[in-house]
């Protein structure tokens, strides 16, 4: 399985297999997440350089210990200067023509990486190589699988008390904080983002942050939540009443929740995100509150919350088997409240696997 060790050479590998495409001699990865990916390593601070044999990591005194024993397809540089360690890399591997990545280096950062390469004989450059590391994760081997399934279920069990503990005069940041404590006494490392819990108007705001806001009687409850084990993110969202439901939730439940079988039982390899994004928009759409579902379907979880597929009106990505994407439609509606239920599904040829067992 992925003992990181092992999966960082074998990842590491497919890097190096693509350095003549894309034509530089060594690849510097900056990224937390990718380094991570490659490497194994979990500080929070060094630079992989990657080359066609080469596989450096630059790191400071704090880390070094710790990154040999993380890392070890990689040979730990200690650097008190990072530059400095980084330049003497790209001179050992003989290098000139130096990646990096542009998402993830300032822009001061690049003017001292470029004014130190430029002192080196000969002289190295730079060159933008863009989500090289990124387009690797988007499909997930067996070993993140099986990581992504744990923090699943994790998070399936912290939603399971979420059912449990609402009701009328418990404020949404109660909630909130016994939820995240929850994922840590089962194991979490802790909440892969900031729990949402989301009552009454404050349902109609995708992104609310918990407040004082006391449950009330028959109010929707929006509770999104993740947990991050072994570096990974889960991510789900249920959405409860406390009491009695009225007419308008159990008409927008219904619809919401219609949408999301429909984009579940429709994605597949192969179709593009725009398409899978529709299969939940369209009903949505068709039921007149298109205006109402004002973010995308979907996006892909790993060791980022928000990666790619992008399951969205304006998606560029294709599904493939060994995605693992949320479906997450919803409904707001101001004053009122909102509605949004979310899984996360592994994409696999013929259809998806639903990894989230909480009900819905
Ligand atoms: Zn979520
Ligand atoms: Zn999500």
């Amino acid at each position: 399985m992925s003992s990181a060790g092992s999966a960082g050479g074998n990842r590491a590998a497919r890097v190096s297999s693509q350095l003549d495409d894309l034509g530089v001699d060594v690849l510097l990865v900056h990224g937390a997440a990718n380094r991570r990916y490659l490497s194994g390593f979990t500080g929070s601070a060094g630079v992989l350089l990657i080359g066609s044999e080469r596989r450096v990591l630059v790191t400071d005194f704090r880390y070094t210990v710790q990154a040999r024993e993380q890392a070890p397809a990689f040979d730990v540089v200690e650097a008190a200067e990072p530059l400095d360690g980084l330049a003497d890399a790209v001179a050992a591997a003989g290098a000139t023509r130096v990646g990096f990545e542009p998402e993830h280096v300032t822009y001061a950062g690049f003017q001292k990486l470029e004014a130190r390469l430029g002192e080196l004989t000969p002289a190295a450059g730079l060159a933008p190589v863009d989500r090289v590391v990124e387009r690797q994760r988007v499909t997930k081997d067996p070993g993140e699988t099986a990581i992504l399934r744990e923090a699943v279920s994790i998070a399936d069990q912290v939603m399971a008390r979420a059912a449990a503990w609402i009701e009328p005069g418990v404020t949404e940041r109660a909630l909130a904080n016994r939820l995240e404590a929850a994922m840590r006494d089962l194991g979490a490392e802790g909440p892969a983002f900031d729990t949402i819990v989301a009552a009454g108007p404050n349902a109609a705001m995708a992104h609310h942050q918990p407040g004082n806001h006391r449950i009330a009687q028959g109010e929707p409850v929006i509770v999104d939540l993740g947990a991050r084990l072994k570096g990974y993110c889960s991510d789900i969202t249920r959405t409860f009443v406390a009491g009695a439901a009225d007419e308008t939730f159990r008409r927008i439940y219904a619809l919401v929740l219609d949408a999301q079988l429909a984009a579940e039982a429709g994605i597949r390899a192969g179709i593009s995100g725009r398409a899978a994004d529709a299969l939940a928009r369209d009903p949505i759409a068709a039921a007149g509150h298109g205006n109402d579902f004002g973010h995308g379907t979907g996006h892909g979880v790993g060791l980022e919350i928000h990666e790619s597929p992008r399951l969205s009106t304006r998606s560029e990505d294709t599904l493939a088997a060994g995605m693992v994407t949320s479906v997450e439609p919803g409904i707001y509606i101001p004053e009122w409240g909102g509605v949004r239920i979310e899984d996360l599904v592994l994409v696999q040829d013929d259809g998806v696997e639903v990894l989230t067992q909480a009900p819905k």
